[in-house]
């Protein structure tokens, strides 16, 4: 029976989460939830699955918990700031943790949950982004797990050699020339270039293949979030991002593929439904049912792939610049888009100014190398980088 605490309980990783561990109640058990402020759902989980913590980030939000909760018998505890996050990451009895809070606000809890050697199922990308080489490396220092739920890695991470270990890393010494990373192109891959500055929160947050939360829908529609996944991608699977490919797959049936230096491509296919990937990190290295229809390729019958647009999705463009540039580069790139993204969700500028904001952002703050002895440094570039990508939106909306 393994302990699991799932951070972002709220969020649409977190739900999907729940649905498959509560498939299992021989397997699993919840010791922890957490979210921001959602009180209504928070209570509702709490009721259903019973954990021995519920944390909301906002004290308000706690204290409306708490009294919500009285009514039951044996309530979880109810605790409040980020803090109270890191704390049930790292509690003895919880096994493993999922990683599923939204943007860097994610940072701090993964971390913790790596260093104190947790299986860490990773669907915060942000915080690979932002600090990579600090979280990769308290992992391997303390013996943590950690396994991608984001559906491309997750794939990948099946399609590679199951020997895979710390001393054998590095993709071209088990013989891969290239990851070929599948995405579906989001709601604008056939819109002209053109018809993109007048696009509304409702249609950037519709994607066609996936149901996600509102700032991973935006990232899809900019395609930033591939271009995330680029720099997630050369963390976790040790590799360089000139040996990454973008490959545009619109039925989002193939979740990505790895390409050995024999000519054989392996792929990992299945629906378009997280519940997958994160079933399979759960359990690995078995498998288990996670409530997702099997495939049927009758019904899919034709599968394409094209390569992506440039003119269309200049944030792909700025996260290989950041890959590249590496340091710093990507705080600043992933802080400026997360500010830009919230102001167009907020109406405060258009589509194609989250480009603008990002680019203009990353020119201000160049690269610095990462002083990897601790996170201050990362946070430090990171709250610059929104002061400096708010100036960035003000002067747009001017
Ligand atoms: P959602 O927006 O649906 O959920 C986010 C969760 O994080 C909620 O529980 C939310 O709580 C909580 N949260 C938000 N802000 C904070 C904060 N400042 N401190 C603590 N908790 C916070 O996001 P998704 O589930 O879509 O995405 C979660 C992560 O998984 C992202 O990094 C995303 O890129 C990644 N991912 C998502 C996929 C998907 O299909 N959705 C696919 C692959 C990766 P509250 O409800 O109270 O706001």
């Amino acid at each position: 029976m393994k302990g699991i605490a799932v951070l972002g309980s709220t969020g649409s990783i977190g739900v999907s989460t729940l649905d498959v561990v509560e498939r299992h109640p021989d397997r699993f058990r919840v010791v922890a939830l957490t979210a921001n402020r959602s009180v209504q759902p928070m209570l509702e989980q709490c009721r259903r699955v019973r954990p021995a913590y519920a944390v909301m980030v906002d004290a308000d939000a706690a204290e409306t918990l708490r009294a919500a909760l009285s009514d039951m018998a044996a309530p979880p505890k109810v605790l409040s700031g980020p803090e109270a996050l890191e704390m049930v990451a790292a509690l003895p009895e919880v096994d493993y943790v999922m990683a599923a809070i939204v943007g860097a606000a994610g940072l701090m809890s993964s971390l913790a949950a790596a260093r104190a050697g947790k299986r860490l199922l990773l669907a915060n990308k942000e915080a690979l982004v932002v600090a990579g080489a600090i979280l990769m490396r308290a992992a391997q220092d303390n013996g943590a797990t950690l396994l991608p739920i984001d559906s491309e890695h997750n794939a990948i991470y099946q399609c590679l050699p199951s020997n895979r270990n710390p001393e054998n890393a590095g993709l071209q010494r088990l013989g891969v020339d290239r990851i070929l990373l599948t995405a579906s192109g989001g709601p604008f891959r056939d819109a002209p270039a053109d018809s993109l500055a007048a696009v509304t929160p409702e249609q950037a947050c519709a994607h066609p293949n996936w149901s996600m939360g509102r700032k991973i829908s935006v990232d899809s529609a900019t395609m930033m979030n591939k271009g995330l996944e680029i720099i997630e991608a050369c963390w976790l699977f040790e590799t360089a991002p000139d040996r990454i490919q973008v490959v545009v797959h619109r039925q989002s049936v193939i979740h990505s593929m790895v390409q050995y230096s024999d000519g054989s491509v392996l792929a990992q296919l299945g629906n378009p439904d997280m519940r997958t990937p994160i079933a399979h990190a759960l359990a690995w290295p078995e498998r288990i049912s996670a409530g997702v229809a099997p495939l049927n390729l009758f019904d899919i019958a034709r599968l394409d792939f094209e390569p992506p647009a440039p003119e269309r999705f200049p944030c792909l463009r700025l996260a290989y610049r950041a890959a590249a540039e590496s340091g710093t580069a990507p705080v600043v790139m992933n802080a400026a888009n997360e500010v830009a993204v919230a102001a167009f969700l907020d109406r405060r500028i258009g589509f194609t100014d989250i480009g603008s904001v990002v680019e203009r952002t990353m020119d201000r703050l160049p690269a610095e190398p990462v002083d990897l002895s601790g996170l201050e440094h990362v946070l430090e570039v990171d709250q610059l980088a929104r002061v400096e990508a708010e100036r960035c939106v003000d002067r747009a909306v001017a």
